[in-house]
């Protein structure tokens, strides 16, 4: 295990200013909070911290790298939290370990390999600074190394198996070619050592036979080059065994038959002679059609940069050449790690040739966004159609959004899907019954737009639906779907509970007694196929009440229009006509069900009415429209006296009414014309938690102004509250509530 001085010196050999102190006390932090625990190998837990960052003093990261990476576990793993990361370390190193720690929760949660591509997205996605994605790798290339202690087959095998779906090409992608081989070396250890173990040997007894071949070679091009100028390293170099193993695989052909299991690697001093190389090469040797590619003049998108050709070689067999100066060769093998060593210098200033140290940047002074940002710039800019594929993958990810629930499951979704998207995509259950969200732990809004890497904690409550409104707060079609469906659903139940309150209703008013066997006569004549259609059709007002009466009851006689029009009065007054007896507790008036009017097509509120909770409603059922609900005291209510079947008591279902769930009221006020009226009646209505939703004036003349003003209240006592203590008031001459317009 690496001792705490040897990390420190590693880090100051390359980065002379770096922090020493914070270097240290990270390093004791973690042992101590690692305390004894102990890894499968039996050592230690702290060893895994101290080695992920030796890996990464490799790399020659930052400071704040190297800390994070001895700190990595310590939030999942111990009893510390960000905020005493965030406390001892700042804020910037907290945030790092924060985001290794939200990766690492991804990979408990990942079963199987299925949504390797969607995985490997989000983390790129969710890496919010490089250097996450960077500490995670070299964890996870410890973990590769130890890998052999777990004792499950399965474990070892599931742990190779992800690896290799994800890591090593996320390595890959971020150009890290070295970190991507020994990755893919240890899973195939794991996966396959049978295959691996014959590769193995194979290659080495090829390389018995061609072993001084690739010396002589390497040899030759040398030469070759020296006698044109040209300084030149030259490698000869095998293929891995788990890339050998995958072209066999993806071809169907055996090792024998594949051509390309040497290269070669000619690293020269600087740009120009990486284009003089392969001209003398080409002079020289035969090259083949078609393989020859200029990663130059058109970098990949992570960086990588070289001249690939396949000449005919020296003793006629097809080699492979790569051709690149030394900052290329290093960018090559380190990715994204290597941007930041040259970022501050100019070409052809890479030092001694074969001086494997890169020039030490002063670190402080490095951006790690750049190679995104550069990344980014080549994107818009549009490159060749080779990376056509690489660029439409990127976009993909651009266009998505990873979130986790708490428990850490990964929920994939478009860029721009609020929390209720969420919600929806978990499940449609979960999404008909929210009514907020935590989004990192905070409460928002359920439109509030997520961003990658948010944990989202659904807030769900049993009396919650759907509304109409949500139609535009979604951005899925699931979401959207489920909504809409929800709606559809509830609208024909509300229908339904209507028709059958109806169709009783008349029967009664009509002095006959009605049940269910005797409706199942209607279906038939009707052509309905159960009482729950014709029920919802009466609701509706598809179809009336008293024609079914009549179609089961053929030889009822309905009553005469003025025998009618005192039964209308008889609901009236039963209904009380806004005062007298409470209805409220009257078991045969039908709930307004607490959606009413907001997804509104089934029972709706009369226009130009104001009635709040707790005052006495009456419903009027429409045609194609179903019911308008109006105070019970509205003289509208005078032209349906000749239709008593229309007529539906109702009544609040003040039990399921939200606090929150504000109704609008109409207030009629005549105030004092004098200077700071207004504003003293609309300081009261904020005292009374009352919004303003409108107001206009009627009237003014020097003494007097007449005000319609439009309150958001909850119910009749808070709107009656308010009124009170207006009256009250020295600049209010006189003050109403309007329930109906006003009759003329
Ligand atoms: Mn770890």
């Amino acid at each position: 295990m690496m001792r705490q001085y040897e990390l420190v010196d590693r880090v100051t050999d390359y980065a002379p200013h770096a922090n020493e102190d914070l270097l240290n006390r990270a390093y004791v932090f973690a042992t101590q909070k690692h305390g004894d625990q102990k890894r499968a190998s039996g050592d230690p837990y702290f060893s895994h911290p101290i080695e992920v960052a030796g890996i990464l003093t490799d790399l020659r990261l930052d400071t704040a790298s190297i800390a994070t990476a001895l700190l990595h576990d310590t939030i999942e793993d111990t009893d510390t939290d960000y905020e005493e990361i965030e406390s001892l370390f700042g804020e910037e190193i907290a945030k790092l370990v924060d985001g290794v720690t939200k990766l690492s929760r991804l990979e408990l949660s990942s079963e199987g390999s299925a949504h390797a591509e969607n995985f490997r997205k989000l983390l790129l996605a969710t890496a919010e600074d490089i250097r996450i994605l960077l500490v995670k790798l070299a964890d996870r290339l410890h973990n590769m190394r130890t890998l052999y202690f777990i004792p499950s087959e399965a474990k070892r095998r599931r742990i190779a198996e992800e690896t290799l779906d994800i890591y090593a090409p996320l390595a890959g992608r971020i150009g890290m070619q070295n970190f991507r081989e020994e990755l893919e070396d240890l899973s195939f250890s794991h996966i396959n050592p049978q295959a691996r173990d014959l590769i193995k040997d194979r290659l080495a007894s090829l390389q018995k036979n061609s072993g001084t071949q690739l010396d002589d070679i390497s040899y030759t091009f040398y030469n070759l080059l020296a006698e044109h100028d040209i300084r030149a390293h030259v490698v000869g170099r095998q293929k891995s065994p788990f890339s050998i193993w995958r072209k066999m695989q993806s071809k169907s052909i055996s090792l024998e038959q594949l051509s390309d299991i040497f290269g070669y690697r000619i690293i020269v001093e600087n740009e120009d002679d990486c284009y003089r190389a392969l001209g003398v090469l080409h002079r020289q040797y035969n090259y083949v059609q078609g393989r020859y590619k200029d990663y130059i003049s058109t970098p990949k998108l992570n960086g990588y940069r070289s001249l690939h050709t396949t000449i005919i070689g020296p003793d006629n067999k097809r080699v492979e050449v790569q051709i690149r100066d030394k900052q290329m060769e290093s960018v090559a093998e380190n990715g994204i790690a290597a941007h930041w060593w040259y970022k501050d210098l100019g070409d052809g200033h890479i030092g001694e040739l074969f001086d494997t140290t890169p020039a030490s940047p002063d670190m402080e002074t490095i951006e790690p966004f750049q190679w995104l940002r550069d990344m980014v710039a080549q994107i818009r800019r549009g490159g060749t159609a080779e990376e056509f594929l690489e660029n439409t993958k990127l976009e993909l990810f651009n266009d998505q959004v990873f979130c986790f629930t708490p428990k850490g499951r990964l929920i994939s979704l478009p860029h721009g899907a609020t929390a209720l998207d969420f919600a929806y995509a978990v499940h449609t259950q979960i999404g008909n019954s929210c009514v907020g969200a935590r989004i990192n732990g905070r409460k928002l809004p359920l439109r509030t737009t997520l961003n990658n890497g948010d944990e989202i904690e659904i807030i769900r409550a049993d009396d919650a639906a759907p509304r109409e409104t949500w139609l535009h707060q979604v951005k899925t079609g699931k979401a959207k779907s489920a909504i809409r469906h929800y709606l559809r659903e509830g609208e024909a139940a509300t229908y339904a509970g209507l028709g059958k309150r109806m169709v009783y209703n008349s029967f009664e008013s009509e002095g006959e007694t009605c049940n269910p066997t005797l409706l199942e006569r209607a279906l038939g004549v009707m052509d309905f196929d159960n009482l729950e259609s014709l029920y919802a059709a009466i609701g509706r007002g598809d179809v009336s009440a008293t024609n079914v009466l009549q179609a089961v009851l053929p030889e009822h006689k309905i009553q005469k229009s003025d025998k009618r029009r005192g039964l209308a009065g008889a609901v009236r007054s039963l209904i009380g006509r806004g005062k007298g007896e409470d209805i409220q507790g009257d078991p045969s008036s039908v709930v307004l069900p607490v959606g009413a009017g907001r997804y509104g097509s089934a029972i709706r509120f009369a226009p130009d009415h104001f009635p709040l909770p707790q005052d006495k409603i009456v419903g009027i059922t429409t045609a194609g429209a179903g019911l308008i609900v109006y105070p019970a005291s509205s003289p509208a209510l005078d032209e349906y006296s000749d239709t008593p079947e229309r007529w539906v008591q109702m009544r609040w279902d003040m039990d399921n009414i939200s606090r929150e769930r504000l109704f609008q009221g109409r207030l009629l006020v005549s105030v004092i014309n004098r200077t700071g009226s207004l504003s003293a009646i609309t300081q009261t209505f904020a005292d009374f938690g009352a919004n303003i939703a409108n107001l206009s004036i009627t009237q003014r003349n020097d003494d007097f102004c007449d005000l319609i003003i439009d309150i958001e209240v909850r119910d009749v006592p808070h709107v009656s509250k308010l009124i009170d203590v207006l009256k009250g008031s020295s600049v209010i001459s006189s003050i109403e509530r309007i329930t109906s317009p006003q009759q003329e």
